[in-house]
């Protein structure tokens, strides 16, 4: 359904870093609005506090967005009607607007000194309409001295913020918000470099911008009472606001949003590349990420990326934080696995072969994947959990071998390995073959035999069918393994 005016949203990440996972769904969420009100989504990149810019950060947000198939329709690199999209390439309109806000009696310029700024810190003060009146600004000042400094060139620009009045503002996600503005300090909005804030960059593009609809993570719902400020004192009609629940940390004694800390203490990648790296499929990550803090309403929790569009709505976007559960995006890994060719997951797992300095044909990997496709949640395990595939085991599952060798096991491996010897097509019938006649001559059921087989070749006592994991592994190294088996357990 199309909206009047049409739908305008913008992800507008700031590049102090590597995109992070909150990141990404605040970009989906973005998106799936967008689409399913076949409206626009521009990316916006907000460059203009240089001192936190990382290098590289804006290639690997876009190399994040371009790998899960997020496409924008304006940005940087596609361009738009509303170029430039970097906001370090914007700073004219900002000086305008705060020019405006001046004159308008709205903003101030102010010309304290780091040392006053921070006496003002050290008694606890904030910037506000009470302590205004003691600093050294636009509104305290002579006219001429005011002139004289702003020539100077050395000042910042202020935001006046009214005193005990409400900021209030509907966001779709948590009904009607108000803050009250003694709270609020007088915001810096342009710099002594000239550079702009946050806050003013911010509202100023979003308006020039036509963004229709503001989505954005909760840390950014205080931020949202200034700006409407703005967007009064400069006579615009804000965008419509929604802020998009916390993730929290999957630590509930911790609580608090997902950080770094959960990379380092739990293994939970945090960064959007992190998760390419680990094997992730992209689509089973926006899936997961959907869900967390938005529900369908129905039970149903596979979605493909069209069908999300089709189901999402920000009206069930829930308002309370939300746990990150790596179990459950691994479930949802573990469905995008099933349903790849194997020819597709043969392709994504050889970098990961390769990379753990195994050589294998096509034709092998073909087979091997074929065995654990369903048995696998996250690519990389094709080899980390199956590495009997590609070199002898270690060692031997104790409980396994507790359980399943016995006293008769070694005769039996190595009368079945003599008869491997006769076998000329190695394949998963003949193995089978063999197997099941010695089992019937021994007069043992085939368990007495797969069992120990299975140790032997793969050194645990679970896996895929074992006849086509002898078959995989080959020839030589089972025979190799079982005799060596038959020795270590005795
Ligand atoms: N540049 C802010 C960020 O890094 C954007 C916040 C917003 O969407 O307004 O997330």
């Amino acid at each position: 359904m199309a909206f009047d005016p049409p739908v305008r949203v913008r992800f507008a990440p700031s590049p102090t870093g590597r995109l992070h996972v909150g990141g990404l769904r605040t970009a989906l969420y973005n998106y799936l609005f967008a689409r399913k009100h076949e409206g626009d989504v521009v990316l916006r990149i907000e460059d203009t506090d240089q001192t936190r810019s990382v290098r590289g950060a804006e290639d690997d947000i876009r190399d994040a967005l371009s790998w899960v198939g997020l496409d924008c329709d304006e940005g940087p690199d596609q361009g738009g009607e509303y170029a430039p999209y970097r906001q370090s390439e914007r700073t004219e309109h900002y000086r305008e607007y705060a020019q405006t806000l001046i004159e308008a009696g709205r903003a101030y310029y102010a010309f304290d000194t780091e040392g006053e700024l921070e006496e003002m810190r050290e008694g606890n003060r904030a910037y506000d309409g009470s302590t205004r009146r003691q600093m050294r600004n636009s509104l305290t000042l002579s006219d001429a001295e005011v002139d004289r400094l702003v020539d100077a060139g050395d000042y910042v620009v202020r935001l006046k913020v009214p005193r005990q009045e409400s900021a209030r503002f509907d966001d779709v996600v948590r009904g009607s918000v108000s803050f009250d503005t003694s709270e609020i300090d007088d915001q810096v909005l342009l710099k002594s470099d000239g550079m702009p804030t946050y806050h003013l960059a911010n509202i100023v593009d979003d308006h020039l911008m036509d963004i229709s609809h503001v989505i954005r993570g909760e840390e950014w719902l205080s931020s949202t009472p200034k700006h409407v400020l703005m967007y009064d004192a400069l006579g615009w009609e804000p965008p419509t606001f929604a802020h998009l629940p916390l993730i929290l940390s999957p630590d509930s004694d911790r609580g608090g949003k997902l950080s770094k800390r959960d990379a380092n203490e739990l293994g939970i990648p945090v960064y959007v590349t992190d998760y390419r790296e680990a094997g992730y499929e992209p689509a089973a990550l926006l899936n997961f990420l959907a869900l967390l803090g938005w529900s369908p309403g129905t039970e149903e929790e596979l979605f493909s990326l069209d069908e999300m569009v089709d189901a999402f709505s920000l009206d069930r976007v829930g308002a309370s934080g939300v746990q990150f559960d790596l179990d459950k995006l691994r479930w949802v890994n573990e469905h995008y696995i099933r349903d790849l060719s194997v020819e597709e997951l043969a392709e994504k797992a050889r970098p990961y072969v390769e990379d753990e300095g195994y050589e294998v044909s096509d034709e092998r990997l073909h087979t091997i994947c074929e065995l654990v496709q369903d048995r696998i949640q996250v690519v990389p395990e094709v080899v980390t959990d199956n590495r009997y595939f590609f070199e002898d085991p270690k060692g031997y599952e104790e409980a396994g071998v507790e359980k399943r060798w016995t006293d008769e096991s070694a005769d039996l491996l190595l009368a079945y390995a003599d008869r491997l010897e006769d076998i000329d097509t190695f394949d998963t019938d003949a193995v089978e073959t063999k197997l099941r006649t010695l089992a019937d001559e021994e007069n043992v059921g085939a368990g007495a035999v797969i069992h120990p087989a299975r140790l032997a070749v793969s050194g645990r006592s679970y896996g895929p069918g074992v006849f086509g994991l002898l078959a995989a592994v080959g020839k030589e190294a089972c025979i190799r393994r079982m005799h060596r088996a038959a020795e270590e357990l005795g």
